[in-house]
């Protein structure tokens, strides 16, 4: 059960790396392509709703310790909201925030009738018992199920939260509403309605994605030389997906470090020994930094980990032809135009790394059914969306003559400003 780990060092540069700042200039962008009515910047750069809650926990060692925690719901006119809860020591709630924001462009773009929701909590789960996660895993459920439900904002895992905290919050879940509700949130374990794939989709969703970036820019999967920093969840499946198409895997990292062959590393030696938050690093002596991993030669480059870590400093040294970016955030706007100036092809993190809502919405569908379906039937139907949703993308980008984020933007934002109209909200 492996958690979706990122927990590698934001990087310090001199440029503006507020997310959520970033964000709303590329909506703000975007809205202007799409020449969308006069107020729907102001309503779509900020959730509709932002919960701020503290939880009390009663650690081992019998001290109390209070954790604060955030659910943004950031737009409900298309339907329920959607996204993931993080724990991790550096959530902030302007990163919620903008990762609300992404959600909704990630549902936009695959076409689910969801709008973006997102949660986190400002904790370390690696100094953490699994008793004390459970009771701050169900304390945040109660401070937030007044807001949250099967048809209003159903939660999933994100960074350091996996299936076991998912079947905690359900059951507490089910506790408060005296029925059982395993609607109520996604990426829970199969034995509790999980849906197959679930677990790999991020990574499937990335695969699936970089073949047809690769496609486009005429490298061939066979021998390629791809680099893939960040070990947690997204990662390692992706290194296996990948490895599995006839990739070679010359470079991977996680929190502790680097490690880069030019001849293709081990990549099954790596995944039966890396711990349950992705390390693996340490297990070797002729480690690199994530920041030196990022500038070695490669043709496809793939920040799985957290967000800033392609900035001013070092885009005009990346060696790479295409980056896909499976972590959210990981390439600063000033980057994104200075590679896009050097001709390398981005392919940005809410249409690359939307395989894992994909098939949440997948186990939301199933779960309300009561019908569940094949692993082979899980598979057809993200390959079939997710293969629309960069046609789409791809085509936005060259009729408007606009980089593959904007016009993933514009293609998110879309149907969302269509669906605020519709209701007359503005
Ligand atoms: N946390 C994942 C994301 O950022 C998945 C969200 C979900 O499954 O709802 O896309």
């Amino acid at each position: 059960m492996a958690l979706e780990v990122k927990n590698i060092k934001k990087q310090d540069t001199k440029e503006n790396i507020n997310v959520l700042e970033r964000t709303q200039q590329t909506i703000e962008i975007a809205l202007e392509k799409l020449r969308s009515k006069s107020g729907m910047y102001e309503l779509l750069k900020e959730p509709l709703r932002l919960m701020t809650v503290r939880i009390p926990v009663k650690m081992d060692n019998g001290e109390i310790k209070v954790f604060t925690g955030y659910r943004a719901q950031h737009n409900d006119a298309v339907g329920p909201t959607k996204g993931g809860i993080r724990f991790h020591p550096d959530v902030t709630e302007d990163e919620v925030k903008a990762l609300s924001l992404w959600m909704s462009i990630k549902c936009g773009i695959t076409n689910l009738p969801y709008g973006g929701g997102k949660g986190g909590i400002c904790c370390d789960p690696r100094k953490m018992s699994f008793r004390e996660l459970e009771i701050l895993s169900r304390g945040y459920v109660r401070a937030i199920s007044q807001i949250v439900g099967p048809t209003k904002d159903i939660p999933a895992p994100d960074v350091y939260t996996n299936s076991q905290i998912m079947a905690w919050m359900m059951d507490e879940y089910s506790h408060l509403r005296e029925f059982d509700s395993p609607s109520f949130i996604t990426g829970k374990p199969m034995a509790l309605g999980g849906s197959h794939g679930r677990e790999w989709s991020t990574g499937l969703g990335v695969t699936m994605i970089t073949k047809q970036a690769a496609k486009l820019k005429n490298i061939s999967m066979d021998g390629a030389k791809v680099i893939i920093q960040g070990f947690g969840n997204a990662g390692s499946f992706l290194a296996k997906f990948l490895h599995d198409s006839g990739a070679k895997i010359v470079g991977v990292s996680d929190a502790l470090g680097a490690l880069y062959d030019v001849n293709g590393l081990d990549v099954n030696y790596l995944l039966d020994n890396r711990d349950s938050f992705g390390s693996i690093t340490h297990l070797f002596t002729n480690r690199l930094t994530n920041g030196e991993l990022l500038l070695k030669e490669c043709d496809i480059l793939i920040p799985a980990a957290i967000e800033n870590q392609i900035t001013e400093e070092n885009a005009r040294d990346i060696k790479a032809k295409v980056i896909v970016e499976a972590a959210n955030g990981p390439t600063t706007l000033k980057a994104t135009q200075i590679l896009t100036k050097r001709n390398i092809l981005i392919v940005p993190d809410v249409l690359a790394s939307a395989g894992g809502v994909v098939v949440s919405y997948f186990e939301w569908v199933q779960n309300n059914q009561g019908y569940y379906w094949s692993e082979e039937e899980v598979s057809e139907k993200l390959e079939k969306i997710l293969t629309e949703a960069f046609v789409n993308v791809y085509q936005t980008s060259i009729e408007q003559k606009v980089d593959m984020r904007l016009s993933a933007y514009m293609v998110g934002l879309k149907r969302l400003s269509s669906a605020i109209e519709w209701r007359g909200w503005i």
